[in-house]
């Protein structure tokens, strides 16, 4: 492990330059590593390879010792949402990695069969065999799972447009703390609980933190957490402790598609770009990457997506700014009133004097 000083700027959060916005060249040594440091790490995660299986959730859990969410302020115990196959419902202080399943009735290119109305041309695949008196429940079953699928299939929220070919799809993503460039929490730490690491990432320290909460509403993604039973916070550490022994996170081990891809920033950017071309290429207009860019509201993201939709869709917020971003020009401003103020009181009691 790279030793700093805990006067450096990675653990006061503070920055020589000022630079609370905007890209910067070597957040790492930004942040006091002036020695050699390791490359800056992240994440891509391809959404369009994700087949939800939550082997990410699980592998973070376990590794993390992360305890059981509460369900419905019940704690320890297991809840279904009975909304979606999505239990977690969004990231916490004990959930570091939440896949989100997004249900979207639209227009499917699907390599399968599709069915549709008894005797529809377009789906009539022959006469039936005929159905015995035991095979009427069944044959019912398939005839009500014909009118739900057309139900679901008559109207789409994102186009108003109604059809007999819609079908459901299912957008997933695995979301996870974006190891910010300008990370707001950081910035407003007030105790060093969190500091970037010599890979750029950004580490929260559980028995530094005092519970203040600052940094919680300092986050533009809603990300870091406050654990009830006690106040602190918590949110994904990159598994710090793995990558100083050379390994990589959990999570990004245990995905079955590399979905999640781990390592050097510069590599993942590099292999985003060539993927977004590439489905560019086979004709996926809408597919786009997202916290790529490092002249965004946060300065490019450590851990950055490729998305198939608008990033709303997602519950990610459209165009994230840090939220320290104008505490430079802020505090300008109330210096200056200060000031004035200042001058004011002291011109009254001089004149006050005189008179
Ligand atoms: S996503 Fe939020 S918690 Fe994570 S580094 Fe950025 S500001 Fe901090
Ligand atoms: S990097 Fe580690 S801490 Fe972060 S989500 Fe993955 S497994 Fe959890
Ligand atoms: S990111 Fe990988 S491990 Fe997580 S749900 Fe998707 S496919 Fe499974």
């Amino acid at each position: 492990m790279t030793s700093v000083s805990s006067a450096s700027a990675a653990f006061t959060g503070r920055d020589p330059g000022n630079r609370l916005y905007g890209p910067v060249p070597d957040v790492t040594e930004q942040s006091g590593y002036v020695e050699e440091h390791p490359a800056r790490v992240g994440f891509f995660t391809d959404t369009s390879v994700c087949i939800g299986c939550k082997a990410c959730e699980v592998a973070c859990k376990e590794w993390n010792t992360l305890p059981m969410d509460d369900s419905h302020g019940v704690k320890d115990a297991l809840g279904l949402s009975g909304m979606s196959y999505d239990n977690t419902g969004q990231l916490g202080a004990n959930s570091w990695r939440h896949v989100a399943f997004i249900e979207q009735s639209r227009a499917v290119d699907l390599p399968m069969p599709t069915f549709g109305r008894p005797g529809d041309d377009r789906h009539d695949h022959g006469p039936s065999p005929a159905v015995s008196g035991d095979d009427v429940s069944l044959a019912n079953a398939q005839q009500s799972s014909v009118l739900n699928a057309e139900a679901l299939s008559e109207f789409d929220p994102q186009t108003g447009q109604s059809g007999a070919d819609k079908q459901v799809r299912w957008l997933m993503s695995s979301d996870v703390c974006k190891h910010c460039t300008h990370a707001g929490c950081l910035d407003v730490c007030p105790t060093g609980a969190l500091f970037r690491t010599e890979f750029g990432t950004v580490v929260v320290q559980g028995d530094i933190c005092n519970g203040c909460g600052y940094c919680v509403a300092a986050c533009p993604y809603g990300v870091i957490d406050q654990r009830k039973d006690d106040g602190r916070v918590f949110k994904c550490t990159m598994c710090y402790d793995r990558l100083t022994d050379g390994l990589q996170p959990a999570c990004a081990t245990a995905c079955p598609t590399q979905s999640i891809q781990f390592g050097d920033l510069d590599e993942l950017q590099a292999r985003a770009d060539a993927r977004l071309e590439t489905l560019k290429g086979q004709g996926v207009e809408t597919a786009r990457l997202y916290g790529r860019d490092e002249s965004d509201g946060v300065g490019g993201v450590g851990a950055f997506f490729l998305l198939l939709d608008e990033p709303e869709v997602y519950g990610l917020p459209p165009d994230p700014i840090v939220t320290t971003r104008d505490l430079p020009a802020m505090w300008k401003a109330a210096g200056k009133a200060a000031v004035m103020m200042v001058g004011v009181a002291v011109t009254a009691i001089l004149g006050s004097r005189r008179s």
